[in-house]
């Protein structure tokens, strides 16, 4: 490979990572108690771009699509979910998909409670610094200074002893490929905005400090 050919390989890696997008739904429980402002202003103050919002009712089929029925979904959903109450405890005779399936069909009753605020919010790494900003699935045991750790207080396992989902407020895109496939499912091209501001210099642009530029 020549060495011309080598940068412009760097050049688009960096650009591909600069402008990471990423889809946040902030859940009926963020809604309802408020938080809009909070959870934006989090994400905003880390220096993240929003790129598009709105508030939705979702419909059926929305969800149906958010949450998927693929096996490989509900199975490591329902893995993920046996683990963490055997954690603490809890047994559960269901297999995996079974409980995977329990789970998706307790979001979808979730999430249609209430409109949501779906964001898709853009920047260096957004899909991994969003997820530290929200913190872990289970609010009990997300850290302190995270959304899930300071704006809420409920656990799996009071969810699963009252049969519901944990109402953890926000949700967030957990690798590349789900965040295109659900930035896509929620949001049309047109209502992504590509536009300029001061941090992309800040933040995003190597040559902010080169002599050549003063
Ligand atoms: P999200 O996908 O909503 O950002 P997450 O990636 O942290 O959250 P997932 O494992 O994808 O967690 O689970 C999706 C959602 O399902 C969780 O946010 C939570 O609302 C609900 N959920 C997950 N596991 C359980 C469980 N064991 N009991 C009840 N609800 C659960
Ligand atoms: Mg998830």
């Amino acid at each position: 490979m020549s060495k011309s050919q080598k940068k412009s390989e760097v050049d688009s890696k960096i650009m591909e990572i600069k402008r990471q997008q990423t889809l946040v739904l902030i859940k009926p429980d963020g809604v309802q108690r408020g938080l809009i402002g909070d959870v934006i202003g989090r994400f905003e103050k880390a220096g993240l771009k929003l790129v598009g919002m709105k508030m939705i009712s979702p419909s059926k089929e929305i969800l149906e699509k958010h949450y998927t029925n693929d096996v490989a979904y509900l199975t490591a959903l329902g893995e993920k979910a046996k683990a963490g109450m055997e954690k603490s405890g809890l047994s559960d005779s269901r297999t995996p998909i079974q409980i995977g399936q329990w789970i998706r069909n307790q979001l979808g009753r979730y999430l249609a409670i209430s409109p949501v605020v779906a964001m898709v919010w853009q920047g260096t790494h957004a899909i991994g610094n969003v997820r530290q900003l929200v913190g872990s699935t289970n609010p009990i045991s997300a850290d302190v200074g995270s959304i899930r750790g300071d704006l809420t207080i409920d656990t799996i396992e009071m969810a699963n002893l009252e049969g519901r989902s944990v109402r953890n407020l926000i949700h967030a895109s957990s690798e590349p490929e789900e965040a295109k496939r659900e930035i896509a499912l929620w949001f049309t091209k047109s209502e992504i905005y590509d536009y300029e501001n001061v941090m992309d210099k800040v933040l995003h642009d190597a040559e902010w400090d080169s002599p050549k530029k003063k």
